[in-house]
């Protein structure tokens, strides 16, 4: 089959390499529909990711038919069309008892580097270094899928590709981050950061009953996604302090939560990148630790600082001294990608949103070398990328 395989540094290349077939007897194998590039992904096409290998099948956001199953999955036909959660969760350990998905203790076979740096690892995820499981991708003509049971969600056949294949990762990581937000009737939630996520993150704060969004980036035509698509009122940073038009604009009080979608949608994966690539790192952190400061000076008393985002490592005069003493409430993590997949899917169909807003290019897995190169270097007019395959196989 072919698939975008990771060869090195800035080097994806779409070469023939064997179909995956069954492990486990709770696999699927599925043959890919659509699939997208994720901003995280330019992390690995950079080469900050550790534990990345020539020849790894890159992709975590993907969606196919089911084309195989092993014996002990119950729930899926063949020729079923679904959306897979990024994090591959168990379904049975105490963490995904609680609904706790991206936590799962059972699905990441490499945890100790993980273990090392953090005390514990999350959820093994598709595509994203040996570091993080070591899984096969999506962005290849079939996929295989551990756990079938558990993060799959099946697609109703009305629902085109386009619509739903964001289920798999950025809507409900922008959904998660304006949940995390415990949003009340009338409030003002402040978004720094308009790329995918944030763009999810603003849709998400009005479905969720926020009264203003304000939105701040520097990128025009992120902006005005955000103003025409998400309703939101603006801040261009490089234009307009970001402190003072958030007081202004909210009468001295403050936003009454702050969400720091700055960046990318990364997977919080540049760990041992703290050891290895000290500096790189570093300076990672101190960007986007800008962002965050500036949420916590400017949240109002009380409020909430929600941040979907990665952050690797040790955050460098992090102001814990004013986030104290406005006693405010700090929200975090992986998606638990799994918990909002049904709802979220009730919201497409019901029309209360049309993800394929964020889709600005479309091209065949056979020319994804393009498609990366084209997200990286025209990161203005080139939001999101969707790939499609021809759809024919040997299965
Ligand atoms: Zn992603
Ligand atoms: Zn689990």
């Amino acid at each position: 089959m072919k698939a975008a395989c990771w060869e090195g540094k800035k080097d994806v290349q779409v070469l023939e390499v064997p179909e995956p077939s069954i492990i486990n007897p709770h696999d699927a194998i599925l043959r890919i529909t659509s699939t997208a590039i994720c901003g995280s992904d330019l992390h690995l096409y950079d080469g900050y990711i550790p534990t990345m290998e020539k020849g790894d099948i890159l992709g975590h956001e993907f969606m196919g038919e089911v084309v195989e199953l092993g014996p002990a999955v119950k729930n899926l036909n063949i020729g079923d069309r679904v959306v897979v959660p990024f994090t591959i969760a168990c379904g049975e350990c105490f963490f995904c008892r609680k609904e706790l998905w991206s936590a799962c203790d059972n699905t990441n076979p490499n945890a100790s580097t993980a273990e090392m740096l953090y005390g514990f690892s999350g959820a093994g995820l598709f595509g994203y270094s040996h570091m993080m499981g070591g899984y096969a991708g999506g962005q290849a003509e079939y996929v295989r899928v551990p756990f079938a049971n558990v993060g799959p969600l099946k697609i109703p056949s009305d629902l085109p590709d386009e619509k739903v294949l964001f289920l798999s990762d950025i809507f409900p990581t922008g959904y998660m981050a304006a949940e995390n937000c415990n949003i009340q009737p009338g409030d003002t939630v402040a978004v720094w950061g308009c790329g995918p996520v944030g763009q999810f993150a603003i849709k998400s704060a009005y479905l969720l009953g926020a009264e203003r969004v304000i939105a701040i980036d520097h990128v025009p035509e992120r902006l005005r996604l955000a103003a025409e698509q998400g309703g939101a009122e603006t801040i261009n940073f490089d234009e307009d302090g970001v402190y003072e038009n958030l007081i202004e604009m909210t009468g001295g009080l403050g936003p009454d939560s702050c969400i720091d979608a700055v960046g990318l949608e990364s997977h919080g994966t540049t760990i041992d990148a703290l050891y290895d690539r000290a500096k790189t790192a570093m300076y990672l952190a101190t960007d986007r630790l800008h962002a965050l400061r500036q949420a916590i000076r400017v949240c109002r008393k009380g409020g909430t600082i929600s941040v979907p985002g990665v952050y690797g490592g040790f955050l460098d005069k992090f102001p814990f001294g004013a986030a104290f003493s406005k006693g405010l409430t700090f929200k975090m993590g992986q998606t638990h990608v799994q918990k909002y997949l049904r709802p979220l899917l009730e919201l497409i169909q019901t029309g209360r949103i049309d993800p394929s807003f964020i889709i600005t290019h479309r091209f065949n897995l056979a020319d994804a070398a393009e498609g990366y190169a084209t997200f990286k270097n025209h990161p203005e007019e080139c939001f999101k990328v969707v790939m499609t395959t021809n759809g024919h196989g040997g299965h």
